[in-house]
């Protein structure tokens, strides 16, 4: 059993075969894939898994807490284990591609914007979009 199968069963959700295939899916991408991008995986595993199941499913893994959805402004939802390390993303808009990143000092930062305002931070979401500074040389 991976960990994010692991985790849905800790949380009471009835693991089935297609949801099992789908987590691991899930488990062992390491970028932000969409909903066909999920079941495209998924079926290279279990052709029999619809797009309708991968839709329903994600619906209840983020329903669990256990996948984080991120809109990444391209109208997709996109998907992550919810449990992997913090950290922000980085879209290039030109490609789509998301860059993980951790910055020390803008989590200070938001811990100490939160506690001028009254308040103790518990979680936040930062997305940062840009073009590459090389794109004029790359033409
Ligand atoms: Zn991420």
């Amino acid at each position: 059993m991976d960990r994010l199968e692991k985790l849905c069963v800790e949380k009471g959700l009835r693991m089935t075969e297609q949801r099992r295939v789908i987590t691991r899916v899930i488990s062992e991408a390491d970028d932000h894939p969409d909903v066909e991008e999920i079941h495209r995986r998924s079926t290279e595993i279990d052709s029999r898994i619809s797009i309708a199941t991968v839709y329903r499913t994600m619906r209840l893994l983020e329903d669990y807490d256990v996948v984080q959805r991120h809109d990444f402004q391209d109208g997709r939802s996109r998907y992550e284990e919810a449990s992997t390390d913090h950290h922000d993303h980085l879209i290039n808009v030109r490609t789509r591609e998301v860059i993980e990143f951790v910055n020390e000092e803008i989590e200070a930062l938001q811990e100490k914007i939160a506690r001028e305002h009254g308040f103790r931070l518990v979680d936040h979401r930062l997305e940062l979009y840009g073009v590459p500074l090389n794109e004029d040389e790359e033409g």
